[in-house]
């Protein structure tokens, strides 16, 4: 069960939080977007999804409420829960987007990117950018791992972090990158925030318990499939795996769950902790005894 968050909520005096209104198995409640500041002009991270007239009206809303407008959009990540709104956004708040910079980090390796209006051009961010408004400044920190583009913020004012979907308010995140993934939990705990303000799910105030479970959890699951190969004298496939490791877990989150999994047993055959075995193109995996 997920805890019900309300379309808009003001979260600190320079925080917003007004959900995406896209809920769904893989977004939780919807994308979180932010309206981050104090002043007249306004940051807006991240923007949902395309074609939620809902969230646009609830972020016009808001501005309006404040007597702001956006100075500047950062995107945490590429997937399309975080980008698909852009466009809409740009449109229905008629900005100028020869001021209003759009601004994330770059794919890696590089990648074209376009957004579908091809007037509007990403502004490509550096690890350690600040980016600041009236009320909050805000350093954009490179943590790819859940894709190879993705950025935190770190909120000086707060001692917080926006997390994007490195870290969520509930439940874990998939990746691309495992061992990324991990250096770039670490590279959070190194703030010692207090904060998080994930890209879904609810605020999290107990930040560092938070990124210790998530390093935590990797490391349980890690040992649990050495663990279950060990226990099986034949070699095994992923989705054998998946299915002894995530049998309390509904059959619609194994195939999410079989992703994770083969990006351990990737990790932990160049760890020489288990082998990989090809037959024709299916591979197995053993327990190196
Ligand atoms: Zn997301």
């Amino acid at each position: 069960m997920t805890t019900f968050i309300p379309q808009i909520e003001k979260l600190s005096s320079r925080i917003i939080r007004v959900l995406g209104c896209n809920p769904g198995m893989m977004t939780l409640q919807g994308t979180n977007t932010y309206v981050v500041g104090t002043g007249r002009k306004r940051i807006l991270v991240d923007t949902g999804e395309d074609k939620k007239p809902e969230y646009i009206s609830n972020l016009k809303k808001v501005l309006k409420d404040s007597g702001s407008t956006l100075q500047e959009i950062l995107i945490t990540h590429w997937h399309h829960d975080h980008t698909g709104g852009i466009v809409d956004v740009i449109r229905e708040l008629q900005l100028d987007t020869d001021n209003v910079k759009v601004s994330k980090f770059p794919r890696n390796p590089i990648l074209e990117e376009k957004i579908d209006d091809e007037r509007i051009q990403y502004n490509y961010l550096k690890d350690g950018d600040v980016v600041k408004t009236e009320g909050a400044t805000l350093k954009a920190v490179y943590t790819p791992g859940h894709t190879d583009d993705h950025m935190v913020l770190f909120l000086e004012e707060e001692n917080a972090v926006l997390t994007g979907d490195c870290i969520l308010g509930e439940g874990t995140t998939v990746f691309e990158d495992l061992f990324t993934y991990m250096q770039s939990l670490q590279k959070l705990m190194g703030f010692s925030p207090t904060i998080l303000y994930p890209g879904h799910g609810p605020i999290v105030n107990e930040a560092m318990v938070k990124i210790q479970m998530y390093i935590d959890h990797r490391n349980m699951r890690e040992r649990q499939i050495v663990d279950v190969l060990t226990k099986n004298d034949k070699p095994m496939e992923s989705m054998e795996i998946v299915k002894i490791m995530y049998a309390d877990v509904g059959e619609h989150l194994h195939m999410a769950a079989n992703e994770n999994v083969c990006h351990h047993l990737s990790k932990l055959v160049k760890e020489n902790k288990i082998i990989q075995l090809k037959e024709g193109v299916v591979s197995k995996w053993n327990a190196n005894l």
